[in-house]
């Protein structure tokens, strides 16, 4: 079906209580694992593209936007389309002239009132055409390794930033790191239900991959909403091409490692996809599920 906007999605995930994965894509591969995944087990994604991934392939949103909408256009399954942690509002613009659901403006290295004004901007060129906007409040740690972890938004705040910017979806820090390898993160789940009541707008996890799934089933049963997860999902791809590689040195067809690789990220995005809807769940994937090649669990 046809590219649902990202607030359709947000605003079914909060009236049943559930969470909704945001996933990130960097290739076509990693794409078409995604909406399988969303396919396959019948639950909606979104599907991200984050400036920094804009900027791995020449700084062209475009090829990648198109793969992604048609991607979703044939899918059954309820698809939204993201621009993730884009810095540069022009980059804003044109996703949501390619048609976006939704962009996150991050603006959370800058001075408060910078970030409001900014922030601001990018909503009143958004909602003019019926494009929702995502924003960060208290600089979660990890992103391009320049941020200790250990800030936290506070409730306050939060409440005043969305009141004075109009945002309708707000990234928190509440422990979580961009980037993590290891699913060890501890979230501050009493500061998630703080900020839930202070703030009227759906809350956004980043650096949830460093989270367990108990973890993030108790955020969103404490009010997180969207859970963006990229490098959790990463590996999954990664060790199902490491696989193929090592256990074929004569291996030249990319499809014969890229192919396993898509199918180890399907899985692992299946079943976060499970986790966040909240419904009992069987472990994480691991060794040759669904006959793919991964040959070892991923981090914890
Ligand atoms: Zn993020």
């Amino acid at each position: 079906m046809p590219l649902l906007n990202t607030a359709t999605l947000l605003t079914d995930a909060v009236d049943r209580g559930t969470g909704l994965a945001a996933v990130n894509l960097v290739n076509l591969e990693s794409a078409e694992a995604i909406t399988e995944a969303a396919n396959r087990t019948g639950l909606p994604i979104v599907l991200q593209i984050s400036q920094n991934c804009v900027q791995y392939h020449g700084g062209r949103l475009r090829p990648l936007a198109a793969a992604a909408a048609a991607l979703a256009e044939s899918s059954s399954a309820n698809i939204a389309l993201h621009l993730d942690h884009a810095e540069d509002p022009i980059l804003a613009h044109e996703a949501i002239a390619l048609g976006f659901g939704s962009v996150m403006y991050d603006g959370a290295a800058l001075p408060y009132d910078d970030n409001v004004r900014t922030t601001r901007e990018v909503i009143a060129h958004a909602h003019d055409r019926g494009v929702i906007v995502e924003a960060e409040l208290g600089e979660i740690g990890g992103k391009d390794g320049a941020h200790a972890p250990g800030v936290r938004t506070d409730p306050g705040e939060a409440a005043s930033f969305v009141a004075d910017t109009g945002v309708d979806a707000l990234a928190v820090a509440v422990g979580s790191s961009h980037a993590m390898t290891s699913r060890d993160a501890a979230l501050d789940m009493g500061l998630i239900a703080r900020l839930r009541s202070a703030v009227p707008v759906p809350l956004v996890l980043h650096g949830s991959s460093g989270v367990s799934d108990a973890g993030i089933r108790a955020a969103v049963r404490a009010g997180i909403t969207k859970v963006n997860v990229a490098t959790h999902l990463n590996g999954f791809f990664t060790r199902g091409v490491r696989d193929a590689l090592s256990e074929d040195d004569a291996l030249v067809d990319m499809r014969k490692y890229l192919g396993p690789g898509r199918e180890a990220m399907t899985a692992g995005t299946m079943h976060l996809l499970r986790v966040l809807s909240l419904a009992p769940t069987p472990s994480e994937p691991s060794s040759r599920d669904s006959g793919m090649m991964v040959r070892s669990a991923p981090a914890s």
